[in-house]
């Protein structure tokens, strides 16, 4: 099994990899989000592993990897890994007007935008409406957020 992983420790978060059994130079791939503690990580490695017969068919391995927060690509949801977007001031005093749950909001702006998961937060965004709040991709494109959701993964 994987080394003793550093628990509980607030810098870390945990993700399941799995790695082709009969490959050792395969590249690990992450098949969850990030989880805030190993225990979250070890119960949904159970589940994932009952879900997809891991060690019936022992083609696979699937580990529990710790990464420091730090290391964290910025750019990614913590929750769902989906590429976050960006909100300007006036754009969040408009959502927050209706009063909608945010979930993925950062803590602070940067430079006036605020960074913000459209897919956790697809809601808040304006999923419903027919026309969303403007958003700004990260190839820096300032779109309804109507016209980014085709690119939304919803189904992963
Ligand atoms: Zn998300």
């Amino acid at each position: 099994m994987s080394k003793k992983l550093k628990t509980h420790h607030q810098n870390f978060v945990f993700y399941l990899a799995l790695r082709d059994l009969f490959d050792w130079g395969s590249k690990a791939v992450r098949v969850s989000g990030y989880f805030d503690s190993e225990e979250e990580a070890q119960d949904a490695a159970r589940a994932y592993r009952l879900e997809n017969n891991i060690d019936k068919n022992s083609l696979s391995r699937l580990d529990v990897v710790a990464q420091a927060k730090d290391d964290l690509p910025s750019s990614l949801c913590m929750t769902c890994d989906s590429q976050l977007v960006e909100i300007s001031n006036q754009t969040l005093k408009d959502i927050k007007a209706l009063k909608p749950n945010i979930s993925t909001l950062s803590a602070k702006a940067t430079k006036g935008w605020w960074k913000i998961c459209p897919l956790c937060d697809a809601y808040a965004l304006g999923i419903e409406f027919e026309e969303g709040f403007p958003v700004r991709t990260q190839d820096g494109r300032i779109i309804n957020f109507q016209e980014l959701v085709p690119e939304l993964d919803f189904y992963s």
